[in-house]
């Protein structure tokens, strides 16, 4: 199936209240374009020199989320139009991120990513963690950034009841720590699921779906 194809199957299958990020990394712009011509607005990047690269060349209605794994000095590169940042696991990154929006003028939302995967490979938080941030004296002077929900990606296996305990894990976190509400944190985006598990991270509360090589092809 082609590109337009494979986004119009994906999205009859979403929602309304769940929002397709559609995740181009390694795919030429050419690729983006299809999907954008499908009426896709919102991508997802891992790498930073990619992001800036396809932001230049591809039209600015282009809402960019970053997915990857953030390193503080690359910060400086997207903040000047990045719309999210979905794996923020630090209050160092986050008072980073805040310096740089700060800078361009602009308040930059966020998702904190969440650990619960069973791979030492993966990054992230636990809940408590995530509560010091939020109620700590720092964070509440980031005036230039909004924490707007939580981000998770499972195990990468076929057993889909441990997958599903994981993503079960990640909204039971999201409703304990969406109590905390402060003028820069307001969770409202739960962002979990893959093109192998989005419609099981949508029975257990997904609101946001990242998707590649369901759309695009395998990498
Ligand atoms: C690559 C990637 C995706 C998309 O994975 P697919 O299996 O191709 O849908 C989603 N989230 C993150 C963080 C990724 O790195």
């Amino acid at each position: 199936m082609s590109i337009k194809e494979n986004l119009h199957h994906i999205k009859s299958q979403l929602p309304n209240h769940v929002t397709l990020v559609a995740v181009s990394k390694t795919k030429p712009v050419a690729d983006l374009m299809e999907a954008y011509n499908a009426g896709q607005l919102v991508f997802g990047e891992n790498y930073v020199q990619e992001l800036v690269e396809k932001h230049e060349v591809l039209p600015k209605d282009i809402q960019w989320h970053f997915i990857g794994h953030l390193q503080s000095r690359k910060v400086k590169l997207i903040a000047p139009f990045v719309s999210l940042i979905h794996g923020v696991d630090s209050l160092k990154l986050l008072e980073e991120i805040n310096k740089q929006a700060t800078k361009n003028n602009r308040i930059i939302d966020c998702l904190l990513q969440v650990y619960i995967a069973d791979e030492e490979t993966k990054f992230g938080l636990n809940e408590q963690e995530i509560n010091e941030i939020i109620a700590s004296k720092e964070f509440k002077e980031l005036n230039n950034i909004k924490i707007v929900g939580l981000m998770g990606m499972a195990t990468f296996i076929d057993n889909k009841d441990q997958i599903k305990k994981e993503f079960q894990n990640l909204k039971t976190i999201f409703d304990n720590v969406s109590q905390l509400k402060t003028e820069n944190c307001l969770l409202k985006t739960i962002s979990m699921g893959m093109s192998g598990d989005y419609q099981l991270a949508i029975e257990c509360g997904s609101t946001m779906v990242r998707i590649g090589s369901s759309i695009f092809g395998g990498r």
